[in-house]
């Protein structure tokens, strides 16, 4: 057995979530187009019997300048999941142009005292129509790094994929690191959470901002039926009648499209219901930031 835990560092956009959503074999994080969407540290827990491993793998919200309260609380969620990291896994796209971002410069800058070897997973190579330009691409990137590995893949169409994980693997210490049965505990209420954050933002259409959580009021379970209490809370009362829509015709539909990825989570049916709770200035409170964001707790 293999087991440790696995930092994803990388610009928003470049399909850190799907890749996650890929491996994980769930849809466990979010994966929308909108940059900046994911917000938690430990996101899930890859794990295998051929060969025996687990990987825990941490998010990173992008290394971005903070600016609010919650920002702050990203960008230190970040760099405490990197130092508790057994590995780093650097995550950047396939360009033409083959230049690096200034973003990607900047975190490999950040990434310099980091001690455990960092791998590069070079996205999106589907999306390449010269695939001559990849090799001077990935020498522009280990100009700024030194990488333990490098891997061209798309996590789109799951190329190469297993080959990240096989690197990932090796470079973790042997011995277990969780039990199982917590595995499944504590992260079910959180993915639920953040499938109903995914349903808010998909109908919502950028109208209500980043500063939508949804924290779990009741679970309950029982042999057929999962009963489920979840609200969404929102900064203005603007926000909240976005959410709820004409006559609630949109939270139904959230809350419709919500229960349905719920169901296929935990193979289950689900009772789900929303409520819509306006808390100002939420996100400029660490505390409230850390409980809402990371944990899923009523705050
Ligand atoms: P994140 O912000 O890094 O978590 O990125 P997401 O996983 O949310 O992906 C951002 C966008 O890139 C989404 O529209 C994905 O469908 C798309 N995407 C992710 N991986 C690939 C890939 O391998 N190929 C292509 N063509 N698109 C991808
Ligand atoms: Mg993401």
């Amino acid at each position: 057995m293999r087991a440790g835990r696995c930092a994803i560092v990388g610009r928003p956009n470049v399909g850190k979530s799907t890749f996650l959503n890929r491996v994980l074999g769930q849809k466990l994080v979010i994966a929308t187009p909108k940059p900046g969407t994911t917000r938690t540290a430990v996101l899930g827990v890859y794990v295998d019997d051929d060969p025996p491993t687990q990987i825990a793998f941490i998010d990173t919200p992008g290394m971005a300048r903070p600016r609010t309260a919650l920002h702050k609380v990203l960008v230190e969620e970040a760099r405490s999941g990197l130092l508790g990291a057994d590995v780093v896994l650097f995550m950047t796209e396939a360009d033409e142009r083959g230049e690096v971002p200034k973003g990607d410069a900047a975190a490999l800058q950040a990434l310099e005292h980091v001690k455990v070897p960092v791998l590069l997973a070079i996205n999106k190579v589907d999306r390449l129509k010269r695939k001559e330009r990849l090799l001077p691409f990935i020498a522009k990137y280990q100009e700024h790094k030194a990488f333990d590995a490098v891997i061209p893949i798309s996590a789109l169409k799951g190329t190469q994929v297993d080959a990240v994980i096989a690197k990932i693997r090796q470079r973790l210490p042997e011995g277990a690191m969780f039990d199982e049965d917590l595995l499944t505990d504590r992260p079910q209420r959180f993915f639920v959470a953040e499938m109903i954050r995914e349903a808010v933002l998909r109908h919502t259409h950028g109208e209500v901002p980043y500063g939508c959580a949804v924290f779990i009021e009741k679970y309950e379970e029982s042999a057929k039926i999962d009963r489920i209490h979840a609200t969404i809370v929102v900064e203005k009362d603007s926000h909240k009648g976005i959410v709820i829509g004409a006559r609630g015709s949109r939270l139904k539909t959230i809350g419709t499209e919500a229960r349905k990825a719920i169901e296929e989570l935990v193979q289950r049916q689900v009772h789900l219901e929303l409520w819509v709770k306006v808390i100002e200035g939420w996100t400029a409170d660490p505390d409230r930031v850390r409980k809402l964001a990371t944990r899923a707790e009523p705050i």
